[in-house]
């Protein structure tokens, strides 16, 4: 399936309409591609906007679960990125950088055309997948896994779409978990399909590797 807009997309353009929450978002995540989480009092400065405009968009973006921020008020997650441990992973030579969700780690190295091997879980079988992105596509074999892409309404980015936007091993494993989760919403996604939603939602940030 292509062009299909989740719930977490209509958010995500509800938030972008408004310039400053983008910005906020954009420079967010570019630090974070660095290690580099920002304080709001950085973002500020980096993004040449007032202090108080980006408190708006960052606590717009975390009232969405698009956003994450530390005890000392630096953003540790953003756009997808995230400091904090989780079961989806980019890893590059240089670097580790973690997802919130399989979306994330496959359509981050695929938008910003780097190289990474993308580690995430099966949440069936809990079984590791691994896949390689090259020169901006994933590397695919004949018995590819599968993205659950989820549907439905999304008041929070992280608690609504990444809880379920996981890499199932195989079709099979997907529909043991839609049966189990009592089919929810949301449709599967080959690879390059996702590799191709990807390209869209992080189209904003293309440009800044
Ligand atoms: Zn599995």
């Amino acid at each position: 399936m292509t062009g299909a807009e989740t719930g977490a997309d209509r958010l995500a353009r509800v938030a972008t309409r408004d310039p400053v929450v983008a910005a906020v978002r954009r420079h967010a995540f570019i630090a974070l591609l660095d290690h580099r989480p920002m304080t709001a009092t950085e973002l500020a400065d980096v993004a040449s906007l007032a202090p108080a405009e980006v408190d708006r968009a960052l606590a717009r973006l975390r009232a969405g679960g698009a956003l994450e921020t530390d005890s000392e008020g630096r953003v540790i997650g953003a756009h997808g990125l995230t400091r904090r441990r989780t079961r989806h992973r980019i890893v590059t030579s240089q670097r580790t950088r973690n997802t919130w969700c399989a979306l994330d780690a496959i359509g981050i190295p695929v938008a910003l055309r780097f190289d990474a091997t993308v580690h995430t879980e099966c949440p069936t079988c809990t079984s590791e997948i691994t896949l390689h992105v090259r020169d901006g596509e994933v590397l695919t074999q004949t018995d590819a896994p599968t993205l659950w892409l989820p549907g439905g309404a999304c008041g929070h980015v992280m608690d609504d779409f990444c809880a379920a936007a996981n890499l199932f091993c195989t079709t099979k494993h997907l529909e043991l978990w839609r049966h189990d989760a009592g089919r929810p919403p949301g449709q599967p996604m080959r690879l390059e399909d996702a590799a191709r939603h990807g390209r869209h939602v992080w189209a904003d940030v293309a440009d800044c590797w």
